[in-house]
């Protein structure tokens, strides 16, 4: 996943905003004491987190918006004609302030966060997005923007120019530019009101996954886990005040990792049902309100800028462009997808009746049972495996080792700087010929500040016309092993490292001139495929060699183990394809419909489970990977009819991965080539370009459907 923390003032696709415009009441500079005051001296600009305290926050917030407001004023009302320079430069120049310190803060409101800083990020949403209308919705900025748009053919501009000023027009007229003053009004309001309750359903999700841990007072109940997650467990609840106990907390999906290995089938129930009812009880963390309240919103919103619904809107600035091709292309994918999960359903059910068990399969047995079936039919076993993949190890020999054979970029351990967390770890990127490229931060520890899930960050973004070069981190959720004891990955968040660096790639190689199309600020659904097309060095041979050895002995994981790694991969496709496709589905149906057709907060589970049946995905013992209530992708902001773009994705990324093989894997010319003709890019090019660029043609489908066991999908 990705999250950006910027405001990507007016490169965002989404539009955040509200009714009042920013007083622009403080003309004095920010006090020279506070941090954010001027550009970080530190090497790469990296904030001096050392020296932010939380009371710097807010004013820095307030002047750095005024101080915005200021320039675009200035920008809207001089007295030349309309130029790229004068405008649009000047623009891409504007609020430094507001980008150091939104940059810096939505950063650590999801990876180490407090009740001061969730307190000021409630209070902060609204006036965000008023700020932002105040510039999107200004009438004399338009005009300017629109008379360069018109002239574009005739600026002598270069192709990135170009690009700029048409990238321009469209945020403006897609955040309201046309639209008459009553309408602004009313789109200033629903878009302070939406950003708002954003806000509350990310704060409320985050205490209902405190809230939801398992606590467990016996350790015979945890009969089934290895020492490792016992020892980690008892920490957890050391953490909350609950020595003596052990807590199991929650990640965000509705399958949680320990499943596979709870042997106490009632454990099993009541850890899914603290997961499965996160948001839907009543009291402090219910989201039932406020995820009608956003998509009904959302919906008011799209009807406004004239679009039958929230979906339309936000794909149409997409490359799957509308409603009809999403819906086709996850309607295909369905079907065949349900039909895999019903026979390996029927594989679980006959390993339940061989060891005597008297039940019908459940979603809380599923993981246990798929684990047994592949330790029999692969001889497979999750725990043999974790002693090869220390974090470490996993890090610095399989993730980074993969880009330096592929990239030649190398990477240098920094602990002279400041960090805001003592487990985040600091590298230096160089590129082969020994220049800097930036800094990567590693936060790959769970914490109750951190919000679940794993995610690529920007605290810097790379530009030549400021000047920057990238400061990227890549967030993991890990359980954090007792001191001492070494951190084992599963597979799983193996896969998961790998492919949040495919996104800090995508960051660190951006080679653009403007703040815009730096990095990842590319359609929602392209953004995902760089960062999938890195997992495949996760299994790759030579990396996975190299990185997967034995903790203790530093020897090689056996060749058995890795052709069962590797034999593994298709196992349990129709699980993972349909609790995906539930959700996308899910997400679908919460944004394919107009105001009057949302639900009232009492019926929020009554409207999933007819959108589920409605689809073909209501399949008990496979749930959608995240319901609605805490589907943080869509209701927190970012994948807000979005969250098919994974596979839709991995359409290009499975194309690619062929491509790779086709040209001989893990080579310079091969990374090289990604590099220069895709990944250096980000937004300043059109994506879909950029891919047939790259890949030599349109996308092909079938690759996808072969990897996720659906080929001859069209004919089910
Ligand atoms: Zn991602």
């Amino acid at each position: 996943m990705l999250k950006r923390a910027s405001l990507g003032l007016l490169g965002s696709m989404l539009v955040l905003a509200s009714a009042q415009a920013v007083e622009i009441h403080n003309r004095e500079s920010l006090p020279a004491s506070n941090p954010f005051a001027r550009a970080s001296m530190l090497p790469y600009q990296l904030p001096p987190f050392d020296q932010i305290k939380d009371s710097d926050y807010a004013p820095a917030f307030a002047h750095g918006m005024a101080e915005q407001r200021a320039e675009i004023l200035t920008i809207a009302n001089h007295p030349a004609p309309p130029s790229f320079d004068n405008t649009l430069l000047a623009m891409e120049r504007s609020g430094r302030l507001l980008d150091r310190v939104s940059l810096m803060f939505f950063n650590l409101s999801s990876s180490n966060t407090n009740a001061a800083m969730q307190k000021l990020e409630a209070q902060l949403a609204p006036q965000l997005a008023a700020h932002r209308d105040a510039i999107l919705l200004d009438d004399k900025l338009f005009a300017r923007v629109d008379a360069l748009y018109r002239q574009r053919a005739t600026l002598g501009l270069n192709p990135e120019q170009l690009r700029l000023v048409e990238r321009y027009h469209t945020n403006f007229v897609r955040a309201g530019a046309r639209l008459a003053p009553a309408q602004k009004d009313t789109l200033r309001t629903l878009n302070a009101r939406i950003a708002a309750a954003q806000t509350a359903f990310e704060q409320r999700l985050l205490e209902a996954n405190n809230q939801g841990a398992l606590v467990i007072e016996d350790v015979r109940q945890l009969d089934g886990l290895a020492p490792g997650a016992i020892a980690a467990a008892a920490e957890a609840a050391k953490a909350r005040g609950l020595t003596g106990k052990y807590v199991i907390a929650l990640q965000n999906t509705t399958s949680q990792p320990t499943l596979t290995d709870l042997n106490d089938r009632g454990v099993r129930e009541r850890l899914l049902a603290a997961s499965m009812q996160r948001g839907l009880r009543d009291g402090a963390t219910d989201e039932r309100a406020l995820i009608t309240e956003i998509a009904r919103l959302r919906a008011e919103r799209a009807r406004l800028l004239g679009y039958p619904n929230h979906a339309a809107y936000a794909l149409e600035d997409s490359t799957a462009h509308d409603t009809a091709a999403v819906n086709a292309m996850l309607g295909k994918l369905a079907p065949p997808a349900v039909a895999n999960a019903r026979r390996e359903a029927a594989d679980l059910q006959q390993a339940i009746q061989a060891e005597g068990g008297k039940f019908q399969l459940g979603a809380a047995d599923w993981a246990h049972y798929a684990e047994k079936v592949r330790q029999q039919r692969y001889a497979f076993d999750e725990s043999q495996m974790r002693p090869y993949f220390e974090m470490q190890r996993v890090l610095e020999d399989g993730v980074f080792y993969a880009a330096t054979r592929l990239y030649g970029v190398t990477f240098k351990r920094r602990t002279d700087l400041p960090m805001y967390h003592p487990d985040v770890q600091v590298y230096e990127v160089f590129n082969s010929d020994g220049s800097r490229l930036g800094l990567f931060l590693a936060d790959y520890y769970a914490r109750s500040s951190k919000r679940g899930g794993a995610w690529m960050n920007n605290f810097v973004d790379q530009s030549h016309l400021l000047g920057t070069l990238p400061v990227v981190v890549n967030n993991l959720n890990v359980p954090k092993p007792p001191a001492g004891q070494p951190t084992l990955l599963s597979f799983d968040e193996v896969n998961t490292a790998f492919h949040e660096f495919g996104h800090a790639l995508h960051g660190l190689f951006s080679d653009v001139t403007y703040p815009m199309f730096s990095g990842t600020n590319v359609p929602r659904d392209f953004v995902e495929y760089p960062s999938q097309v890195n997992e495949m060095w996760a299994t790759w041979p030579e990396v996975l060699t190299h990185y997967a050895r034995h903790y203790q002995t530093g020897v090689p994981m056996p060749q058995t183990l890795v052709d069962k790694v590797l034999a593994a991969q298709k196992f349990n496709q129709g699980y993972a394809t349909t609790e995906y496709l539930a959700a996308a589905l899910l997400d679908q149906a919460w944004h394919q419909i107009g105001p009057a057709q949302v639900p009232a907060a009492t019926q929020a589970e009554a409207f999933e489970h007819a959108a589920l049946a409605k689809a073909g995905v209501a399949f008990g013992p496979v749930p959608p990977r995240y319901r609605s209530t805490y589907f943080a992708h869509i209701f927190g902001g970012g994948y807000a009819a979005g969250y098919y773009s994974y596979i839709w994705s991995e359409v290009l990324d499975a194309d690619s991965v062929e491509w790779f093989k086709r040209h001989g894997g893990l080579t310079r010319a091969n990374g090289d080539a990604f590099r220069s003709k895709l990944l250096s890019k980000g937004g300043s090019v059109d994506a879909m370009t950029l891919f047939r660029d790259f890949y030599g043609s349109d996308p092909d489908i079938q690759p996808l459907l072969e990897r996720r066991g659906l080929a001859g999908a069209s004919d089910t």
